[in-house]
């Protein structure tokens, strides 16, 4: 089964005469223990994209499956489930609450699943951020925040892993060790997929696909 599924997926953005046509099919699939990465120039649909995998957004046409269930034209309820369950998102800016502390922000997302998530500890080790698990996200610098988005987006253990530019904030050394965490999990049988300008994620990267307009190119 593949961790996500991709079938012609379309979004069309309307205001009066003008259409954006952000996504013109895109078609692709993620398989298990892969890492990949989304290359294309701003205004090529990669946060567009993205919304649509996750079930964020409706796609204008097309469908998204994942692990086997299908993620579109569903309610919101069946859509916030699947992806509490199954995926783990990575926004560009910080997506944790304020008013809760880091390892706060992470159990909420344990209790939001149904399955059984990761440890706690080992992921705010893995992450170099155990130190800062009762901080509240306004204490956390650039580069720990951007860690801490990370950390509550693989709290549920996701199968899948959606990162929007998670590397941006980061040195090279802490970049290099994230990257590494990226493949240990693939090495688990997850996949990864990761739109990034940065070198090392494209040079690591177990496939990348370059998006332009709207479409993946060959
Ligand atoms: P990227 O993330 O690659 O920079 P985006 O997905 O943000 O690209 O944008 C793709 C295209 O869709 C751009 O032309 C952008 O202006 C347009 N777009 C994105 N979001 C909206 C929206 N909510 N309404 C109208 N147009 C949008
Ligand atoms: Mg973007």
């Amino acid at each position: 089964m593949k961790p996500l599924t991709a079938d012609r997926v379309y979004r069309f953005y309307r205001a009066g005469d003008e259409e954006t046509l952000a996504l013109q099919g895109v078609s692709f699939e993620l398989n298990p223990g892969e890492v990949v990465a989304v290359v294309g120039p701003s205004g090529s649909g990669k946060s567009t994209l993205f919304s649509c995998l996750t079930g964020l957004d409706e796609p204008s046409g097309g469908t998204v499956w994942i692990d086997g269930k299908r993620l579109t034209h569903q309610p919101e309820a069946v859509r916030a489930r699947l992806r509490a369950d199954h995926i783990g998102i990575v926004s560009q800016g910080n997506n944790l609450f304020t008013h809760l502390t880091l390892s706060a922000n992470m159990r909420l997302a344990q209790k939001l699943s149904s399955r059984p998530g990761a440890n706690i500890d080992e992921l705010l080790e893995s992450l170099g951020i155990q130190k800062r698990s009762h901080a509240y996200p306004t204490e956390l610098s650039g580069g720990e925040g951007a860690r801490a988005g990370l950390a509550v987006a693989l709290a549920n253990d996701p199968s899948v892993l959606i990162a929007d530019e998670p590397t941006g904030e980061l040195d090279e050394a802490t970049e290099s060790r994230i990257l590494e965490l990226f493949h240990e999990r693939a090495e688990q049988g997850k996949a990864v997929l990761i739109a990034s300008h940065s070198a090392a994620v494209r040079r690591t990267a177990d496939r990348v696909l370059t998006l332009e307009d709207g479409m993946l190119q060959l």
